[in-house]
């Protein structure tokens, strides 16, 4: 079947709409009709090429959509079915899955770096050339093929522009509260950085019902939306030491948990500085894998710990449908992270825009 996509041909330039083929299904596929695709900063990563993927290749990990039709071998969806997209489906049975670290699943770490599907190859051909896959998801695309444990099904009542998020900014933010850190009820939680992922994590955090909730960034806009996820205190770097600010706030000691999501070196440091001995650290945030990071030695001793983490100990198939149900409750909040919705041929506008840091989410809906 033909369908349309955008793909990135070269690095530096923009995205092209290009109508591609999808080969016959195999077994264990699932193909989506997507309806809603979200710009995440890690799809532009690879469009700047920080990331470094095979080309061309079509970018989205983070997508909605209808269940179309099914490869043989498939139980747990069917056509018809509405899902969200996970970008680390894994095989359930290799060494690291059977410890309960899928996102360290070895044939999805063998055949993601290298734009394929976890059987090693692709569906998407141009001209009969292979087109690759971007995290086993390529979701800005008018369909997709992803293995069955990629497909999640999720309650029809959530619209698909709301569902989509859940995929990646949603999940990896509440994720590393609630299922990574484990952040108890009561807790003290830091904050830094208030884009889509650092919003989650608060929101994460009152989910949780930790104590207090500290947002840090630049800003009266970002720290009164931070607020309005959950924050119940906010430190504006702009103007004040954080880790002054932070320890002022916690009698002197830092916070139980500090969550970095600004992806910056500096901050970083600062993350480990202002956490309470015997807290931890989560780093979320991302710098270019051969940049270094240093902080200082005396900061690590009182038994602090640095974590990384990168999906949130995602278990989609326990997570997207627990996070649907929050939503549909009230207690998560969606709406407000959709900041702009455009066409996929408006694509190349959404990543300027996001490269210039402006707004939380832009998300594609398909007509
Ligand atoms: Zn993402
Ligand atoms: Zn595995």
């Amino acid at each position: 079947m033909k369908f349309e996509a955008a793909v990135l041909n070269e690095v530096g330039k923009p995205l092209a709409i290009e109508t591609l083929e999808m080969a016959a299904l195999a077994p264990g596929d699932v193909l989506v009709r997507v309806r809603a695709s979200g710009l995440c900063h890690t799809d532009l990563e690879v469009m700047q090429g920080s990331l470094a993927y095979p080309l061309p290749i079509v970018l989205g990990h983070e997508g909605a959509g209808i269940v179309e039709a099914v490869g043989s071998g498939v139980t747990q969806v069917a056509p018809g079915d509405h899902v969200i997209c996970s970008w680390n489906p894994h095989c359930g049975h290799c060494f690291y899955c059977e410890r309960d670290l899928p996102i360290l699943c070895e044939p999805f770490s063998r055949h993601q770096p290298r734009g394929l599907l976890l059987d090693g190859t692709t569906r998407m051909t141009r001209a009969g050339a292979p087109v690759h896959h971007y995290s086993v998801t390529s979701t800005h695309a008018q369909y997709t093929v992803v293995p069955e444990s990629g497909a999640i099904r999720v309650s029809p009542e959530i619209p698909f522009d709301r569902a989509c998020i859940i995929g990646c900014g949603v999940m990896t933010g509440v994720g590393a509260v609630v299922r990574k850190a484990q952040v108890p009820a009561g807790a003290s939680v830091a904050v830094i950085g208030c884009g889509a992922v650092g919003l989650n994590a608060i929101q994460g955090a009152r989910l949780v019902g930790a104590g207090s909730i500290i947002a840090v960034d630049m800003g009266a806009e970002k720290l009164a939306r931070a607020r309005q996820f959950g924050a119940t205190h906010t430190i504006d770097a702009k103007t004040a030491d954080v880790v002054d600010a932070v320890k002022s706030l916690t009698q002197g000691r830092g916070t139980d948990y500090v969550f970095e999501a600004a992806g910056n070196a500096t901050i970083f440091r600062t993350a480990v500085e202002a956490v309470r001995p015997g807290g931890e650290v989560v780093w979320l945030g991302k710098v270019n894998v051969d940049d270094e990071v240093s902080f200082r030695w005396g900061s690590l001793m009182g038994e602090r710990r640095i974590v990384r983490s990168s999906y949130g100990n995602a278990r989609p198939r326990r997570d997207f449908p627990w996070l649907v149900e929050e939503y549909l409750a009230g207690r998560l909040m969606l709406d407000e992270l959709i900041t702009r919705r455009i066409r996929l041929d408006e694509i190349n506008d959404g990543f300027a825009a996001l490269a210039r840091g402006e707004g939380i989410r832009t998300v594609v809906v398909f007509d």
